[in-house]
């Protein structure tokens, strides 16, 4: 009852009865008093915010008083429980797919809204999606940054990045989709691929898909590029990946796509091998025995692999303990953020003490604890400890996603990084030249990271050399 009291007041506030008519009359009676000079100026304005200067340039205050008079029993104040109701009003016609209808009850909702509120962000971002659908994506991009400087809450910002980054590929800035996409987070070991258009290429396809392919395709504009990813000899096929990759997705992940978006049944090496191991897991997801450090096997009850060791462990109680563990990790990430180095490093030391224990040397956790502490040392300018601690995390990626692979590169990009802020001169150069290698098989030249690399890698030539030979 509320809500529809409070949609006819706002509608005929708004939109339904204003006085367009005798503005309109008073207007033209105005236009035709101007001189034709003035005239033309403004018909053969070239935009809207161009033709709106020049008028109000022209505006006398005898305008202003005709407008007070004409607004003055019109409600022209916000009011703070409009943006909610024409926001949910909006929702409602979006789920109908009604896209004009809703547009326009999210512009009233930001009409209503103060700045810098969520409110205002939210409408934002919702008109963006709207406008999204209608294909307006040049204006969804300007709704998206609006949404941002009016501090569009954190918990949905992956959701409007995406829609970004959609809109550059509409827009074909494949460039710049990339980068609002890949922009790097600190732990790499989690970054997502996520699909963003589907493109016909007829020569690429005729490439046969693998889960662990051979292959890493890269897109220029409208140009794909296929690049070996690791040694391919004469007569072997040449495979790349359709989306699912081994070290991103297990087998039923993996064969459930395949089967919804390319309708066949994938049987490459890395899916037989799943599908023939029935329990064993992978080892950055593995259990390992507290007393000889032995993978854990079994379902409900998980006992050792050594045959000479009797060590038995429910998995609720392991899968306990990581949860337990994991919580702690957290804990450490949140003085690491808030600049308590030396506590952070504390608390991950203890952490990694904990997962010694129980948890394979390639897990996850594991992977993520060194990854914290490569970074809190960095923080501290310990460069010799961050590198120590990275390369120990570039291990784990290297198990789980392969040598060649993206998450790789960025890993490698980092301990280049630290390298050379140590003036670790020979192991920057090194690793500079092992991340590039990985990086342009998924990149282009123009990637940042790539960029960067090369900077640093002339900047390290460029140094005077260091005198070789006894010093005394
Ligand atoms: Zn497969
Ligand atoms: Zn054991």
């Amino acid at each position: 009852m509320k809500d529809v009291w409070k949609f006819a007041r706002w509608s005929s506030g708004l939109s339904m009865d204003l006085p367009v008519d005798e503005w309109k009359s008073y207007v033209l009676k105005k236009w035709s008093l101007l001189p034709l000079s003035i005239q033309v100026t403004v018909s053969t304005a070239k935009s809207l915010s161009a033709i709106f200067l020049q008028c109000s340039s022209h505006l006398q205050p005898e305008d202003e008083i005709f407008l007070k008079r004409l607004s003055s029993s019109y409600l022209v104040e916000k009011d703070p429980d409009a943006p909610l109701f024409y926001r949910e009003e909006g929702n409602r016609k979006f789920q109908r797919k009604d896209y004009k209808g809703a547009t326009v009850l999210y512009s009233k909702g930001i009409s209503h809204s103060r700045p810098n509120t969520e409110d205002i962000s939210l409408c934002y971002a919702n008109r963006s999606a709207a406008l999204f659908h209608l294909g307006q994506y040049e204006v969804c991009l300007k709704d998206i940054i609006r949404a941002q400087i009016h501090g569009y809450p954190e918990r949905l910002q992956p959701k409007m990045m995406l829609r970004k980054a959609e809109c550059l590929v509409a827009l074909g800035r494949l460039q710049e989709a990339n980068q609002s996409i890949g922009s790097r987070e600190s732990v790499i070991t989690d970054s997502r691929q996520v699909r963003l258009a589907t493109g016909l290429f007829p020569v690429v396809s005729l490439l046969n898909h693998s889960c662990s392919p051979n292959t890493s395709v890269a897109f220029i504009n409208t140009a794909a590029t296929v690049q070996a990813s690791q040694q391919i000899v004469k007569g072997q096929e040449i495979l790349h990946c359709y989306g699912p990759h081994e070290s991103r997705m297990d087998v039923a992940e993996r064969q459930q796509k395949l089967r919804s978006q390319y309708f066949f049944e994938c049987n490459c090496p890395a899916c037989q091998n799943e599908k023939h191991r029935t329990t064993a897991r992978p080892r950055w997801e593995a259990f390992c025995c507290n007393s000889c450090r032995a993978t854990m096997q079994g379902d409900d009850v998980l006992s050792c692999g050594s045959r000479s060791c009797t060590e038995s462990v429910s998995r609720d109680h392991l899968v306990s303990r990581l949860q337990g563990l994991q919580r702690q990790v957290g804990v450490a990430q949140k003085l690491l953020r808030s600049g308590k180095l030396e506590q952070a490093i504390q608390q991950l030391l203890e952490c990694q003490r904990d997962a010694e224990s129980f948890l394979s040397a390639e897990h996850i956790v594991v992977g993520r604890i060194e990854d914290d502490l490569a970074q809190a040392y960095a923080a501290l300018g310990d460069w010799g400890m961050s590198a120590t601690h990275l390369q120990k995390s570039l291990r784990m990626v290297e198990v789980r996603h392969g040598p060649s692979s993206i998450e790789m590169g960025h890993e490698l990009f980092k301990l280049a990084q630290v390298f050379f802020n140590g003036f670790a001169i020979p192991e920057a150069l090194n690793t500079i030249q092992k991340a590039e290698k990985v990086l342009s098989v998924h990149y282009g030249p123009w990637n940042d990271e790539i960029q960067e690399l090369q900077k640093m890698k002339s900047c390290l030539l460029d140094l005077p050399p260091i005198p070789v030979g006894p010093s005394v």
